[in-house]
């Protein structure tokens, strides 16, 4: 085996270790406001805290009254604001390598100098490569929690959903109500007119149920052809309301197929939470609301009532 003289390499380490514990040391312990930006900005990839640390760092050396952070990512706007306005305002288009990473504006009641411009510009251009990585760890966040087909939220925010709400339930006493909502005989639809009707008829099933709702109500595709609605603050009549509205509003949809229109309808289940129920006794009630509706005739509503 051929030596290879390692007598250069064996100085030159401990060295090199004493320059890397320097730097190190210099880096945790840096005063000035990109190092300490970068490095606070490492330690999150939450586009929302993110923003909380420019924010804190950028007030340091440039006063403002409000920033604003807005941007499309998957289906949603993202939407940040901290503090009230002013009169005069400088906004930036942020992108990195063509790809644009939102819109960012500060706010305030003086003008703002052309120093502080150029000084913002170089915070902004310090952070751009964490906001960039906040972006997409948000879009790969809303994709694992949305249903690629309908673009409504899937099963797992649904359980998200049922989770935070039965414990806001409890703490709070408010109440809280699910709507299961499935599609009647639905595999009739793609066995006479193909998936790609039936996949056409749940996209416009899915729309003609947040048409329904109150933007603080959402809905979830909860399985195949079943849908649920989480209304906040309702109640079980209600809900059953939302529910006749919700179906009303499925059957109203018409499709052309050919020359011939196809309709559809809808059967819903009821449940008003109760307290101290976990999220999976929730659900439970109102499948078995659902199943009577199915049983009962479909196309109709069905609560599981309660004594209350
Ligand atoms: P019921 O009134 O009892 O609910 O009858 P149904 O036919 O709707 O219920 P069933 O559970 O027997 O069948 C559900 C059908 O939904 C079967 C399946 O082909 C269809 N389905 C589920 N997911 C999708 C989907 O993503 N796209 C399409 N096109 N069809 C789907
Ligand atoms: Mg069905
Ligand atoms: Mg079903």
């Amino acid at each position: 085996m051929k030596h290879i003289p390692t007598l250069q390499r064996s100085t030159s380490r401990p060295r090199k270790l004493a320059a890397l514990r320097q730097a190190h040391q210099d880096w945790s312990d840096s005063a000035d406001i990109l190092t300490r930006l970068t490095r606070r900005l490492s330690t999150s990839l939450s586009l929302e805290i993110q923003l909380g640390i420019l924010a804190e760092e950028l007030s340091d050396t440039i006063p403002f009254d409000a920033l604003n952070y807005r941007h499309r990512i998957g289906h949603r706007d993202f939407v940040y604001v901290t503090g009230m306005g002013g009169p005069h305002r400088c906004e930036y288009r942020l992108s990195l390598e063509g790809v644009h990473y939102g819109t960012l504006s500060l706010q305030r009641r003086q003008k703002f100098t052309e120093e502080e411009l150029q000084g913002i510009e170089m915070v902004i251009g310090a952070a751009i490569c964490q906001l960039r990585n906040g972006c997409h760890y948000l879009a790969i966040e809303q994709a694992a929690l949305t249903d690629s087909l309908t673009g409504v939220p899937n099963k797992r925010a649904l359980d998200d959903a049922l989770t935070r709400d039965s414990g806001l339930a409890n703490r709070h006493g408010t109440q809280y109500s699910l709507i299961l909502c499935d599609l009647d005989h639905f595999k009739n639809m793609n066995d006479e007119h193909g998936h790609v009707m039936g996949d056409h008829m749940l996209r416009l099933s899915a729309e003609a149920l947040e048409r329904t709702l109150r933007t603080s109500d959402s809905v979830y595709r909860f399985g195949g052809e079943e849908f649920a609605i989480l209304l906040p603050h309702t109640g079980e009549a209600e809900a059953r309301d939302v529910a006749d509205r919700a179906r009303h509003e499925v059957g109203k949809l018409q499709v052309d197929a050919g020359g011939r229109n196809l309709v559809i309808t809808a059967s819903c289940g009821v449940a008003t939470y109760l307290a101290d129920e976990s999220p999976e006794q929730w659900l439970a009630r109102a499948d078995e609301a659902l199943y009577r509706a199915k049983k009962q005739g479909r196309n109709c509503t069905r609560v599981f009532a309660t004594l209350s």
